[in-house]
């Protein structure tokens, strides 16, 4: 049985006007049919793909901003619709990072405010200390921005507070107790004048912790 396909055609169309008649080759019959399965097979693929096409458009419809009809039909091809499904993909992660972005920068408007406000506090409270110092000093007839400047005031309040109760201690009199006395022998102490306690062995000084207002005064050997 013949089963090749006969051609029936022009040649060259619209120039031969002769219709020749041949038979394929097996090898030409081959590569026709296979191209013809294959043919098939691509319009099955392309049907259910635009079938897909449209099954997006339910999850992806054309978005609002799209006005004219040119516009709207650009974004129904098989490319945009895509690139929308894409995008959809990766949406939770974007919203995520939104969040987290929204979360920090709120958290580090409210940190900076906290900043602030304590900047603001500790300034306030060093202008509050400054005040009772040129108080202080003024009680002592030493006149700021005349005797001292400003920003020494603190230091000087100190420095006088400390040598006031040096003063006070000295005049009280007897021995004072120092630490770091370990090492002294049958030690009586220290009279706060001298470099040296009285059995000789260490060195004290007057030394102090705290501010102006509240100053502790006390003997450290050195
Ligand atoms: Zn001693």
């Amino acid at each position: 049985m013949n089963t090749k396909s006969t051609y029936f055609g022009s040649l060259t169309p619209g120039e031969c006007k002769h219709n020749i008649e041949f038979e394929y080759t097996d090898e030409q019959e081959k590569e026709l049919q296979q191209a013809k399965k294959k043919a098939v097979e691509a319009v099955d693929l392309l049907k259910q793909i635009d079938e897909l096409r449209v099954k997006a458009l339910e999850l992806v419809p054309v978005p609002h901003s799209c006005y004219t009809k040119s516009q709207r039909e650009k974004e129904k091809t098989l490319l945009k619709v895509m690139d929308r499904l894409f995008s959809l993909t990766k949406r939770s992660s974007d919203i995520d990072s939104r969040i987290r972005y929204e979360k920090e920068r709120e958290s580090k408007i409210e940190l900076e405010k906290i900043q602030k406000e304590n900047e603001f506090k500790q300034q306030q409270a060093r202008n509050d200390l400054i005040t009772r110092a040129i108080q202080f000093l003024q009680k002592r007839n030493i006149q700021v921005g005349v005797d001292y400047a400003l920003d020494m005031v603190i230091d000087v309040a100190y420095n006088v507070a400390f040598d006031e109760e040096v003063e006070k201690l000295k005049t009280s009199g007897g021995m004072f107790e120092f630490s770091g006395d370990d090492s002294c022998e049958d030690c009586a102490g220290w009279n706060g004048v001298d470099h040296r306690c009285s059995c000789g062995n260490r060195r004290v000084s007057w030394t102090s912790d705290g501010d102006f207002e509240h100053l502790i005064v006390y003997a450290e050997a050195y």
